[in-house]
């Protein structure tokens, strides 16, 4: 597994003003921000940008966000969960509006990225919105017509949870390369006929790529979510050096 200090680099990027173009309710805690900044010059899928807030007496308050459309698309989207007793998360879902401006910096971290270039096969684990850069590798996967055989394992609390989930069971029906594999944590519902509970290592045995094909692995999502997933693929015999990993915060999924 690759850990890199990414906060330098940060450091060295220039805040920009991004004015917000559209906004879409993605389920019941979380939505998505179409962003036009005002010099963008690209990024990789799987990138992550930081955004400022600034109070009227001055105080400030930065939250990373990942990016979750393709370097193809013309606008930023951020896709944002609310954490009900958060600082920024609230302000974003509840007070941004269409046409408002805030700050931005980015992209950040190029540990965590994956291209349609790159060879052999692809796994994708996320845990709750840990779907986000992940979502921005398979967009792009798509739009650049790469059949990289690729297996996504989403794990959400309930249906309702699900983000994006028209638009991956489309790019599922439309490529027969492309496997993705719900599982639901917190589901009552009895005509849920996919898989229940945490990632674990049943799970993973029985939809990754075997070992032996030595498949690109990224995983996202809460810590406790990464560091589990993680290391059942290592005790399933993945090599760690090919697992790759983004965490977004204390708890979720
Ligand atoms: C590289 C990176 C990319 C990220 N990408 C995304 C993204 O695409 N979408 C997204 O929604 N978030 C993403 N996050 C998380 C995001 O940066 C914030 O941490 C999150 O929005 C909470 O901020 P807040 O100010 O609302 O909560 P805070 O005020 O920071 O925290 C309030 C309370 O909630 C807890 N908390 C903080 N973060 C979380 C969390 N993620 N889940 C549950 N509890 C939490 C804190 O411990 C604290 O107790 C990313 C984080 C990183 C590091």
């Amino acid at each position: 597994m690759t850990v890199i200090d990414t906060s330098a680099l940060a450091e060295r990027l220039e805040w920009q003003l991004a004015q917000v173009r559209d906004i879409v309710a993605e389920t019941h805690r979380v939505k998505s921000f179409m962003l036009e900044p005002v010099n963008w010059t690209g990024h990789l899928p799987g990138q992550h940008i930081d955004i400022r807030l600034t109070a009227e007496d001055g105080y400030q308050a930065q939250r990373s966000y990942s990016i979750a459309s393709p370097p193809e698309d013309k606008l930023l989207t951020v896709t944002v969960e609310r954490v009900t007793d958060g600082e920024v998360s609230p302000y974003l879902l509840d007070e941004l509006r269409v046409g408002d401006r805030l700050e931005l910096r980015g992209p950040i971290a190029r540990h965590f990225v994956w291209t349609s270039g790159s060879s052999g096969s692809l796994c994708l684990l996320a845990g709750g919105t840990g779907i986000t850069p992940l979502m921005a590798m398979l967009r792009h996967r798509d739009r650049s017509s790469c059949r990289t055989p690729t297996v996504l394992i989403y794990s959400a609390r309930s249906r309702g949870d699900i983000v994006y989930q028209n638009e991956l069971d489309g790019m599922a029906r439309n490529d027969t390369n492309l496997r993705v594999v719900y599982t639901l944590t917190r589901e009552k519902a009895k005509d849920w006929a996919g898989h229940r509970g945490r990632v674990d290592r049943t799970l993973l045995a029985t939809n990754c790529f075997p070992p032996a094909q030595n498949p690109a692995i990224y995983v996202c999502g809460p810590t406790a979510f990464v560091e589990s997933a993680s290391d059942f693929l290592v005790e399933l015999g993945f090599d760690s050096l090919s697992i790759k990993t983004e965490r977004f915060g204390p708890s979720g999924g």
